[in-house]
């Protein structure tokens, strides 16, 4: 048996031994990548409950001590005391608050492309934090014990927005990524921490259910540099059922993100017989076509039985083929398998000539041939921020 050491170790050399172009990670950075992408760093205990509290943003007061909240499409009305549907916001006589403003709960830095962003700094490294909290209830969450959970029910740390930007320069990331559980029920957080960070060069990129609204959306868009959606299905039964969303919030954020013309990238996770029939796929990959475009790269990614959906089976790698080919037949230009390392759809192929222009395995890049954004063999454009 091979170590995860030994195992990327033999990928190197094989690369190398097949000539496949530059290696962009240096065998110690990849293992020092490995090592760090797989730490959460531990909170101090429970922190000191009212330095995480601060007035939300996007609320409206209706009198009688009653709240709106703005921020995501579910437009919570809140009675003195009580929280919305994300469990992190709270009524407070009339006022509405966010009890995770500086919670973190868990604190990575991760190669970008776990997050996954395949088009957006290839190989860079990602400072990335989470609060406890979502707007969602997926039945497949793979960090349901932070998304679903209390705040004061989790280990956090106090880390304040400049403390994290300084935390992401001294690790050395390009970006900071707001991941993990679900970035818009930590707004306030993120923007003030993307702000802070732009003023030292760290860019924000946010990982995210893309169930916001447009005002706030807009406000935070202004302070990003890509965004990564979880397109979960492309059905309204299946957004109510199995995620406790809709599939018309999701549709809207996704067109007004490509309409700022900022980077976007999409992850389809496919779950055997809720989301994988050839009519539903065909759908999406005409929907994504006119509404985002041909260059939003769109992942496939394989399940995995977890949280409340262990009765079903993992996904056929035959399956994701199938989800892929129907996007390329619909002119999709970047299309990806995820969660099956080793697959040739791991790679990005030149729209002009077809010939592969980044190899990777797994989240890490074994070689990129991109050259001022375009392709080293015929000189077409690849869609991206490679710089
Ligand atoms: S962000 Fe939370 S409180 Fe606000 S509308 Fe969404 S679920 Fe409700």
């Amino acid at each position: 048996m091979m170590d995860r050491r030994e195992f990327i170790s033999n990928c190197l050399k094989g690369a190398c031994a097949l000539g496949l172009g530059h290696i962009l990670i240096k065998e110690s950075d990849l293992f020092a990548a490995l090592d760090s992408a797989g730490t959460l760093v531990k909170g101090n205990g429970f922190g000191d409950e009212s330095s995480f509290v601060h007035e939300a943003m996007h609320f409206t007061r209706l009198g009688d001590g009653l709240v709106r909240c703005g921020l995501c499409p579910h437009g919570c009305l809140v009675s003195d005391g009580a929280r919305g549907k994300c469990r992190v916001r709270e009524n407070r006589g009339g006022t509405y608050y966010t009890r995770v403003f500086s919670r973190v709960c868990a604190m990575h830095v991760d190669p970008i492309e776990k997050k996954p962003l395949f088009h957006y700094k290839p190989a860079s490294k990602s400072f990335s934090i989470a609060t406890p909290g979502c707007n969602f209830s997926c039945s497949f969450c793979q960090n349901w014990q932070i998304s679903q959970s209390n705040p004061e029910s989790i280990d956090c740390q106090y880390v304040s927005p400049d403390e994290a930007v300084r935390k992401a320069v001294e690790s050395g990331a390009q970006s900071i990524a707001y991941t993990y559980s679900e970035p818009t029920i930590f707004y306030e957080y993120m923007l003030e921490t993307a702000r802070k960070g732009n003023e030292k060069g760290v860019k924000s990129v946010a990982i995210t259910n893309g169930f916001m609204c447009e005002q706030a959306q807009d406000q935070l868009l202004d302070q990003l540099d890509a965004v990564k959606i979880d397109f979960k299905a492309f059905s309204e039964d299946f957004y109510r059922e199995v995620c406790g969303g809709t599939l018309e919030g999701v549709k809207k954020s996704i067109q007004r993100i490509a309409k700022k013309k900022k980077w976007l990238e999409l992850v389809v996770l496919i779950i055997p017989t809720l989301n994988d029939s050839r009519e539903e796929i065909t759908a999406m990959a005409e929907w994504i076509a006119s509404e985002a475009g041909y260059d939003v790269p769109v992942h496939f990614s394989r399940f995995h039985p977890q949280y409340k959906l262990k009765n079903l089976p993992v996904t056929p790698v035959a399956t994701l083929e199938r989800c892929v080919d129907i996007c390329r037949d619909k002119g999709l230009r970047y299309v990806y398998i995820g969660n099956a390392p080793g697959h040739p759809a791991e790679n990005t192929y030149c729209p002009g000539c077809k010939e592969m222009v980044i190899k990777r395995y797994g989240f890490y890049v074994l070689s990129n041939t991109v050259k001022d954004g375009k392709c080293p063999h015929c000189g077409h454009g690849i869609a991206g921020i490679f710089s």
